[in-house]
């Protein structure tokens, strides 16, 4: 459902995700991840699991396969880590905060980014941290940190990825991949609300 859910808000962001990444990078992303994610649910839909972890195998595999650019990678990275962790694992709050901390460990050893320079990682990094402060999920406290944190790259100067050829100039524009990843906890925080 989570990723149904993913799939669904992408395509209808796409123009918004594509005119983020038009202002400071090459306007791709709403087109990457809107194919990208409908790759991804035709092949989990059409395949029958034993696991959640088996499910985003699939997921990490169909976005690496599928999506070009930055953003395919990474995702599919992301997507790698938190199955390893949840595999023949008990599927507790705490067996997922652990996977979603290795998906961004996963995300920083990919893209070399830290937190504080316009990246995914913006809003992967204080999810992560409301996930370990709590010890049950919280639907209404995730989308609100994972929405102010993607809002919040507005401010900030990009020095990684496409954005930071554009130096000061990236300030003023909100990240394409912080958005798209807010999409994804918001799913998240419906699925399980
Ligand atoms: P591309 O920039 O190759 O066209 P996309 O447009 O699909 O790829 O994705 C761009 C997004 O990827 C950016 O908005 C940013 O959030 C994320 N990104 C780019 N480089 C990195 C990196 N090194 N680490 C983490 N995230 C990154
Ligand atoms: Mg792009
Ligand atoms: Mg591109």
């Amino acid at each position: 459902m989570w990723m149904e859910k993913m799939s669904i808000k992408v395509q209808e962001n796409k123009e918004y995700l594509t005119s983020l990444d038009q202002a400071i990078g090459d306007g791709d992303h709403g087109i990457n991840l809107s194919r990208g994610f409908s790759e991804v649910v035709s092949k989990i839909s059409a395949t029958n699991y034993n696991s959640s972890s088996d499910v985003l195998k699939d997921v990490a595999m169909t976005l690496m396969s599928k999506v070009g650019g930055a953003s395919g990678p990474l995702y599919g990275t992301a997507f790698l880590k938190l199955s390893m962790a949840l595999n023949e694992k008990e599927s507790t709050f705490e067996t997922f905060t652990t996977g979603v901390d290795e998906a961004l460990n996963g995300i920083i050893m990919r893209g070399k980014a830290q937190p504080g320079e316009k990246t995914m990682v913006d809003v992967w990094s204080p999810v992560v941290k409301l996930f370990k402060e709590t010890n049950e999920f919280n639907s209404d406290k995730l989308k609100d940190v994972a929405r102010e944190a993607a809002e919040a790259t507005k401010d900030v100067k990009a020095t990684k990825g496409r954005a930071s050829y554009l130096g000061d100039r990236s300030i003023g524009h909100i990240d394409s991949g912080s958005m798209s990843s807010y999409y994804l906890f918001e799913a998240l925080a419906e699925v399980l609300s």
